[in-house]
């Protein structure tokens, strides 16, 4: 009987050759993260977060109580490979969204108070399929979101502003602040496309301009950055640091060590 070797034991680390692979993965993706610039502004997608101590966190670039996991960043990454794929199923299906200005190559986004409050939009839709016309109209922003089974249905359930209000947020922000590029808009409604990363179903929501609540956000912004320049600390959302707010916070530990 020829010796057959089992190419997946449990080696003398405790690691299977699929851990091993995995760590390689992930050590690389984790280096490479490192070695990209953090965003040194507020982030419009972020805006709707409800504390605004993170959202300070954030903006300072304050480091994470504990670096991306490599699982995490290949979620990212899926999230980026599937809005492309889920951008080419819009094309096929009749709909023109440049995701890049022609003029400059560049993403679509804007930038206010001097550079420190920035948004960069997933793309701009300038043709629908004759059957939504002539109800819906363009240009309008299109903003494409992947998400797990559970809170993709709720967002189906609910609509993205009680379901999901950071989206209903940055998608505002979009909408009032891409106005000067893009004349018009923030009139029409902008197109939300989810998809359900587990069954690949796909929900579409038109988004119409909530000024009020770009407003409330732009002035939240403002007011972080006025707080931020004039070292204070904002403070915290809730008292108890096992909140569900602070559970899942990255800066959890950092923020409960500070004293105010
Ligand atoms: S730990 Fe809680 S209070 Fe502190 S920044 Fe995070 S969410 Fe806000």
């Amino acid at each position: 009987m020829p010796v057959t070797h089992d190419f997946n034991a449990v080696s003398s680390t405790g690691d299977t050759p699929s851990d091993t692979i995995n760590k390689l993965i992930d050590d690389a993706l984790q280096q490479d993260h490192a070695l990209k610039l953090g965003r040194d502004y507020l982030g419009a997608s972020r805006l709707g977060e409800p504390c605004a101590r993170a959202l300070q966190y954030d903006y300072t670039q304050t480091s994470r109580d504990k670096p991306f996991t490599g699982q995490t960043l290949r979620i990212f990454e899926m999230g980026h490979m599937l809005e492309k794929r889920t951008w080419q199923w819009l094309q096929g299906a009749g709909f023109v969204i440049d995701t890049h200005d022609p003029a400059t190559g560049e993403v679509y986004g804007f930038s206010a108070a001097q550079g420190q409050l920035q948004g960069h939009v997933d793309g701009i839709m300038w043709q629908v399929p004759e059957s939504l016309e002539p109800a819906i109209k363009v240009p309008a922003i299109w903003e494409c979101k992947s998400l797990n089974a559970k809170s993709w249905k709720h967002l189906v359930d609910k609509g993205v502003k009680v379901s999901k209000p950071v989206y209903a947020v940055q998608i505002a922000l979009y909408q009032a602040y891409m106005e000067e590029l893009i004349p018009g808009v923030s009139q029409n409604p902008a197109l939300l496309t989810a998809v359900n990363k587990d069954t690949s179903e796909i929900y579409h929501e038109f988004v119409p301009f909530d000024a009020a609540l770009a407003q409330t956000a732009s002035d939240r912004a403002v007011h972080i950055l006025r707080a931020t320049q004039a070292g204070e600390t904002l403070p915290r959302i809730s008292q108890d640091p096992d909140s569900f707010y602070c559970r899942f916070c990255d800066w959890q530990n950092t923020c409960w060590k500070e004293i105010v």
